[in-house]
C-alpha cells in the first residue's frame, strides 16, 4: 500500500501534523471487503483481523502514512464559526485504487487534536455504524458519497448522556475539502492561501481546468455546482435528509459527507425534519436545494476574495451562476422527478403533474419510497392497479394515463423506474435497532445482515421484505443527534 498525502505539501498553515491517541483493545467489528480490494490494500493485512484492527484504530500506522488535522471553518446553521477543523479525525494520507484514482483515507474517532475545542477527540459505537451503514447504503442507491473501510471498537468508553462503547470509523472519500476549508482563510483575508487551496482543488480534482486559464476559478465554481446539484437531486431521489448542511460539512468533491444526524424521510414531506437540534427546519427535506445554493455562495464570496477587481467579467459571472441555481437545479430534478413517474418526455399540459402528485402524497401522509415501489411493480400488476387506484384515486387515473399515451413499451417504462425508485432504503427505525444491538452486543451481526440487503437495493431478495415495513408511528416522533 503506497501512501502519499499532497495536503502537505499545502504547508502547514492549513493543517496540524498530529498523530492518532492508542485505544485499549481494538476490535474490527466492520470491514468493507470491496472497498479494500479496489484501494490494493493487501491480502496479508487484509485477511487479518487483529492487524486491521491495530491499523484502523489509529494504534499503529500505516506504512507510509504522516497523519493530519485539516483546519477549517464553517457556518453552522447559518452562523459563522471561524475556527473548526478535524477535532476528533486524522487524515491518514491517500491511496491510488485499482483504476488509478486517488482516494483519502482518514481516521475518525482516533483521538484529540489541536482543534477539538474540548471534545474528547472521540466517536461512540452507534453514529460509528450508522456512517458505515448509510454511506454503503448511499453507494449502493447511486448517490455520491464518502465510503467507510472499517469500523474498530477501541474497548473504552466514551461519555455521551451515558457511558457507550467507543469506536473509529474508516472514511474513505475522493476530498476532505470543504466549503469552510476556504472561509477558514477567507475569515483571516488569507488570501493567497484561498489562491493555493482553489489551485490545489483544480490541480487534484479538475484536472479538465487548466491552470493557466484566466477564468479558471470560474470554471471551477460551475464544476462544483455541477456536482452539488448532482448530489442534491439524488438525495431527493431517495428521500435523503442530511441534517446538518452546515458548510465545513459541504464537500467540493459533491460527495455525500458526515452521516451524524442524517435520516430517510418516510411519509413524503418536504417540511420535514428529525435532527433534534434543527428547531427551525434550516436543514428540512425541501429545503436542501436552497441550502446547498446558500452553501455555494459562501464558497462564491472566497472566490471573490481572489479574482481580480479589474476581472469585472469574472466578477459578474461568479454572481450569476450563484443566481442560476435554482433554474440549474430544477431542470436536473424535474428530469430526476419524471423518470421516478416513468414519464420519459414531458408533453404540453403535463409539465405540473409530477408537482401536483407530489403534493397528494404529502396530502395523503403516503410514504414516499414504498409508493414509487408500488408504482413501478403496478405496470405489470392488476392487484397493484387497483390498490393504487384505491389509495391514490384520481391521481392514480391521471398517472397511468399519462404512461399509457406514451405508447411507449411497459417494460421500457418499467426499467427506467426501477433504475430511480428503490425496493429498500435504509428505515430510520430498522436503522436504530441494528445500531441498538451493535451497541450492546459489542459486535456487528445485524449490521452485516442488514447491509446484505441494502447493497442491493434495487433488487427484490428473499431477506428485503424484513426491512421494508414503514416504521408504525409514521416516524412522527423519530429524532437524530449529532454523532459527538
Ligand atoms: P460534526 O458535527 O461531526 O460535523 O463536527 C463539527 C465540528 O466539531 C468538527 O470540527 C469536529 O471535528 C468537531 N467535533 C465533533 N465531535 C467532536 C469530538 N467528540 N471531539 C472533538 N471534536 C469534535
Ligand atoms: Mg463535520
Amino acid at each position: 500500500m503506497n501512501f502519499s498525502n499532497t495536503y502537505l505539501e499545502l504547508g502547514t498553515h492549513f493543517y496540524e501534523k498530529t498523530r492518532p491517541s492508542p485505544v485499549q483493545k481494538p476490535k474490527l467489528i466492520l470491514w468493507n471487503s470491496k472497498l479494500a480490494e479496489q484501494l490494493n490494500i493487501p491480502t496479508e493485512i487484509g485477511n487479518n483481523a487483529d492487524v486491521l484492527a491495530q491499523y484502523f484504530s489509529g494504534n499503529q500506522l500505516l506504512p507510509g502514512s504522516d497523519p493530519i488535522a485539516f483546519a477549517y471553518a464553517g457556518h453552522q446553521f447559518g452562523s459563522f464559526n471561524p475556527q473548526l477543523g478535524d477535532g476528533r479525525a486524522h487524515l491518514l494520507g491517500e491511496v491510488i485504487d485499482q483504476s488509478d484514482q486517488k482516494w483519502e483515507l482518514q481516521l475518525k474517532g482516533s483521538g484529540p487534536t489541536s482543534f477539538s475545542r474540548g471534545g474528547d477527540g472521540r466517536c461512540a459505537i452507534g453514529p460509528a455504524v450508522r456512517e458505515f451503514i448509510m454511506s454503503e447504503s448511499m453507494k449502493a442507491l447511486g448517490v455520491p458519497t464518502t465510503q467507510c473501510l472499517a469500523v474498530v471498537t477501541t474497548g473504552e468508553s466514551v461519555y455521551r448522556e451515558k457511558a457507550v462503547p467507543g469506536a473509529v470509523v474508516t472514511r474513505v472519500a475522493s476530498s476532505h475539502l470543504r466549503v469552510g476549508t476556504f472561509e477558514y482563510f477567507a475569515a483571516r483575508r488569507e488570501l493567497d492561501a484561498i489562491k493555493t487551496l482553489f489551485d490545489y482543488a483544480i490541480d487534484k480534482h479538475f484536472t479538465e481546468i487548466s491552470k493557466d486559464q484566466e477564468d479558471k476559478y470560474l470554471l471551477l465554481l460551475d464544476k462544483i455546482i455541477e456536482k452539488q446539484i448532482r448530489l442534491i437531486v439524488e438525495w431527493m431521489r431517495v428521500g435523503f435528509i442530511h441534517g446538518v448542511m452546515n458548510t465545513d460539512n459541504t464537500a467540493i468533491s459533491g460527495e455525500t459527507i458526515d452521516f451524524g444526524p442524517c435520516a430517510m424521510m418516510g411519509v413524503y414531506d418536504p417540511k420535514t425534519v428529525y435532527s433534534s437540534i434543527d428547531h427551525t427546519g434550516r436543514y428540512a427535506f425541501g429545503n436542501q436545494p436552497s441550502i446547498a445554493q446558500w452553501n455555494l455562495a459562501c464558497l462564491a464570496e472566497c472566490m471573490l476574495l481572489v479574482i481580480d477587481e479589474n476581472n469585472t467579467h469574472s466578477i459578474k459571472q461568479v454572481k450569476s451562476l450563484i443566481t442560476e441555481f435554482p433554474n440549474r437545479y430544477q431542470q436536473a430534478y424535474q428530469k430526476m422527478i419524471a423518470s421516478k413517474l416513468g414519464i420519459l418526455s414531458v408533453q404540453k399540459g403535463n409539465e405540473k403533474f409530477p408537482d401536483t402528485f407530489l403534493e397528494q402524497l404529502c396530502l395523503l401522509k403516503k410514504d414516499y419510497t414504498i409508493t414509487f415501489d408500488l408504482l413501478t411493480k403496478s405496470l405489470n400488476s392488476d392487484s397493484l392497479t387497483s390498490q393504487l387506484k384505491t389509495e391514490l384515486g384520481q391521481t392514480f387515473d391521471h398517472w397511468r394515463k399519462i404512461v399509457i399515451e406514451q405508447s411507449v413499451p411497459t417494460e421500457k417504462i418499467q426499467t427506467i423506474m426501477r433504475r430511480h425508485n428503490p425496493v429498500v432504503i435504509p428505515r430510520n427505525h430498522q436503522i436504530e435497532t441494528v445500531i441498538r444491538t451493535c451497541a450492546e452486543t459489542g459486535e456487528a451481526s445485524s449490521a452485516k445482515l442488514f447491509l446484505d440487503v441494502l447493497r442491493q437495493p434495487y433488487k427484490e431478495l428473499t431477506q428485503t421484505s424484513k426491512y421494508q415495513s414503514e416504521p408504525s408511528d409514521g416516524d412522527q416522533h423519530y429524532k437524530t443527534f449529532c454523532g459527538t
